[in-house]
């Protein structure tokens, strides 16, 4: 029995990776869990999957899940519950699907624990990607990529010369908004942005979709993941989300991994890696339903987003944590209506642009670049 710490188990990565312990009862177990304040979501998932140990967001939802839970589990809160639920003793696998850069604490102190590590949560790359795989490699534990284009190229990658990869290719269906030119993004609303064509997902990474800041982000994790330079990973828009990404290798073979859309095959494979399992849940791919794919260029000017994720992952140091946390406010505000879709855009561009890089920031310079950077992008919009 492989026995799962699981963070961001109320969300959509952390719903559906419990609906893959739920077809496969015999083989996984949920020793913890972590969600922020869903009580309402949690409680049937808690009583269905009785783990010993719950993290949540801060002390008043611990007080409330208390009451509610009478006595049966562990209730933790804070930074410091969600740490301990990821690296809790009995478990031999951290699941992070929590949303944001709260998750590179609870990540590195569960690979301190010698837990494999399966990654939903990009932004804990992009923020420390160098801390995380230093750690990695240090304790010998995996990271195993949760998030489809990695979960592709990771696929495959696999009993290939690694040394022969001259390209990493991450497909992106191109959002909400791929039929629309900039000029036509205005007055998108909220409620526009957070639908996807292809993908249900949490609102702020459907956003991300549609500034296609998420393939910037994603970028930055193949970076980290694979130990490729960024000049040999490249973007493609694929509409029909079926070629998940694809390697390229030296005599110019490429290797893809294609599937109907799904988190639930990305989650399961991490969390069976090396082996395979039965997947009922998910449908068989038809190529011959789908007639034809398409691929498109990713026109830099129209998705400035990927642009500055590029320029942040070249220059690296503390540059990356500041795209990231000036990402992840700016589409706080546009989701809570304070900003329009494309302030988010230059907002990220400014932050960038009033950095001071730190070459090898550590931990408290990172969540110190964290910190400034959400203040500063708050200010700009007084
Ligand atoms: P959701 O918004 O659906 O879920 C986020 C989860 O994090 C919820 O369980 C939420 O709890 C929890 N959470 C938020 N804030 C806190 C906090 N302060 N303390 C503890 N828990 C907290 O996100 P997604 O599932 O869409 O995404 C999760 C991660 O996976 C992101 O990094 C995303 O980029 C990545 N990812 C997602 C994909 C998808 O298909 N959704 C695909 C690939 C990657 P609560 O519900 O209580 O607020
Ligand atoms: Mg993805």
């Amino acid at each position: 029995m492989k026995k799962i710490s699981l963070l961001g188990a109320t969300g959509s990565v952390g719903t559906q990776t419990l609906a893959v312990i739920r077809e496969h009862p015999d083989v996984f177990s949920v020793s913890a869990f972590a969600f922020g304040a869903n009580i309402r979501k949690a409680l049937p998932l808690i009583r269905e999957f009785k783990p010993e140990l719950i993290a949540v967001k801060n002390k008043a939802v611990a007080d409330r899940l208390h009451i509610e839970l009478s006595g049966n589990s562990k209730v933790v809160y804070g930074p410091e519950g969600m740490i301990e639920a990821a690296a809790y003793g009995p478990s031999d696998m951290l699941v992070n699907a929590v949303l944001g850069s709260i998750g590179l604490e609870p990540t590195l102190a569960a690979i301190e624990a010698g837990k494999t590590i399966g990654l939903a949560n990009k932004e804990t790359l992009v923020t420390g990607g160098h801390l995380v795989m230093e750690q990695a490699k240090r304790r010998n534990v995996p990271v195993l990529p949760i998030d489809s284009e990695h979960s592709a190229i990771f696929q495959s990658l696999q009993g290939q010369d690694k040394s022969a990869v001259t390209r990493l290719i991450l497909t992106a269906s191109g959002g909400t908004f791929r039929d629309r030119r900039r000029d036509e993004l205005q007055d998108v609303t909220v409620a526009d942005a957070v639908q996807h064509p292809n993908w249900s997902m949490g609102a702020k990474i459907t956003v991300d979709s549609s500034t296609m800041m998420n393939k910037g982000l994603e970028v930055i994790e193949a970076h980290w993941l694979f130990g490729v330079p960024y000049d040999r990973i490249e973007t493609l828009i694929h509409r029909e989300s079926i070629v998940h990404s694809l390697v390229e290798y030296a005599d110019h073979s490429m290797i893809a991994q294609l599937g109907v859309p799904s988190m639930l095959v990305p989650i399961q494979y991490a969390m069976t890696y090396p082996s395979r399992l039965e997947l009922k849940q998910t449908k068989r791919l038809n190529l011959w339903e789908m007639g034809t794919l398409h691929f498109q260029k990713v026109d830099l000017k129209r998705y400035p987003a990927v642009a500055l994720a590029y320029a942040a992952g070249k220059a690296g140091g503390s540059m990356p944590t500041v795209l990231n946390a000036a990402n992840e406010t700016a589409v706080d505000l546009f989701l809570d209506g304070k900003i329009r879709f494309l302030d988010i855009e230059p907002l990220v561009g400014d932050a960038l642009d009033h950095h001071q890089i730190i070459a090898s920031p550590d931990l408290d310079a990172i969540e110190e670049a964290d910190r400034r950077t959400r203040a500063f992008v708050h200010s700009r919009i007084k």
